[in-house]
C-alpha cells in the first residue's frame, strides 16, 4: 500500500527577523517583512518527500490556508518534491482572526476529500506557537496521532514513529490512517535547486475557498493585548567572590 501524504505549508515571519509589536498592540509588524515557509513545515515537506522517494508514499499534496501570498510558500514546497499543492484562500482579514481550529478542519476535510492516508504538519507554527493543529486534526478525524516525531517507519499497515519526549525518546505504533507532526531532528530539509524551482512552476497549484470546505471561521478566541517581553534590567559587574556576596547581602537576596 503507498501512501498518500498531505503537508501542512504555513507562511511564516522569517524565523532570523527581529519582530515588532504594533503600536496599538493588536499583532505583530508584517508588512514589509521577509516571510518563509514554517521551519517545522520545511522538515514536514521532506520527510514526506523522502516517504515518496523510498516508495512508501505514492503523491505528497502540500496546503496553505492564508492570503495569496501562501503561493510562494507552496511553490517552495512543490520544488522540494511535492506533487501538488492546494491552496485554500483566505481573505486577509479573516486570516488574522484565523486559528489552529480552523485549519485543522480545514485539513481534516482535504484528508478525507483527497483519500489521505498520513497528514503531516509542524509540531508548532513559529509565529501563534500554539501546538495545537495535529492534535486537533486527528480528534476531528478520529485518527490516531504522533506527536514530535523523530523517526517515521512503515511497519506492515502501521507506522512506527519515534517521538521526542521529556527525558527521551518514545516509539509508538500508529494505525494508518493517521496524523503526525514533526520535530526538529526528524530530517535536515533539502534547499530547492533552481531547475526544481523552475519546474515547480508548472505543477497545479488548486484554488478552494473555507466555505467550499464547510469551514465557518467565526473566531473562538479573541487577542486582548499582544506586547513585547519586559527588558532585562541592567546587570552590575564586581570584582571578586566577596563583592558579590556582600551586594547579594545588600540587596537581601541571601
Ligand atoms: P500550530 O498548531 O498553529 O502551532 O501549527 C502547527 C502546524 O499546523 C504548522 O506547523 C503547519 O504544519 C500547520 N498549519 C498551521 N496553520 C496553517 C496554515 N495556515 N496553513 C497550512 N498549515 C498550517
Amino acid at each position: 500500500m503507498s501512501l498518500r501524504v498531505l503537508v501542512g505549508c504555513k507562511r511564516v515571519i522569517d524565523y532570523a527577523v527581529k519582530i515588532r509589536v504594533k503600536p496599538d498592540k493588536t499583532g505583530v509588524v508584517t508588512d514589509g517583512v521577509k516571510h518563509s515557509m514554517n521551519p517545522f513545515d520545511e522538515i514536514a515537506v521532506e520527510e514526506a518527500v523522502r516517504m515518496k522517494e523510498r516508495k512508501i508514499a505514492s503523491e505528497v499534496i502540500a496546503v496553505s490556508c492564508g492570503p495569496s501570498t501562501s503561493q510562494e510558500t507552496l511553490r517552495t514546497a512543490l520544488a522540494m518534491g511535492a506533487d501538488k499543492a492546494i491552496h485554500v484562500e483566505v481573505d486577509p482579514k479573516d486570516y488574522s482572526n484565523m486559528q489552529p481550529i480552523h485549519v485543522s478542519k480545514i485539513l481534516a476535510k482535504l484528508a478525507k476529500d483527497e483519500k489521505i492516508d498520513v497528514v503531516i504538519v509542524g509540531k508548532q507554527a513559529i509565529d501563534d506557537d500554539a501546538n495545537q493543529t495535529a492534535q486537533m486534526t486527528a480528534a476531528f478525524l478520529d485518527w490516531p496521532q504522533a506527536t514530535f516525531a523523530s523517526k517515521i517507519e512503515k511497519d506492515g499497515d502501521h507506522l512506527k514513529v519515534t517521538r521526542e519526549v521529556d527525558g527521551g525518546l518514545e516509539t509508538i505504533k500508529v494505525k494508518l490512517p493517521a496524523v503526525i507532526s514533526s520535530d526538529l531532528r526528524l530530517n535536515e530539509p533539502r534547499y530547492a535547486t533552481l531547475p526544481n524551482i523552475m519546474k515547480a512552476k508548472k505543477k497545479p497549484i488548486d484554488k478552494k475557498k473555507p466555505v467550499d470546505l464547510g469551514v465557518d471561521l467565526s473566531p473562538k478566541i479573541e487577542v486582548i493585548s499582544v506586547e513585547d517581553p519586559p527588558v532585562r534590567e541592567a546587570g552590575a559587574k564586581v570584582k571578586d567572590v566577596d563583592e558579590l556576596l556582600a551586594k547579594l547581602k545588600e540587596l537581601g537576596r541571601i
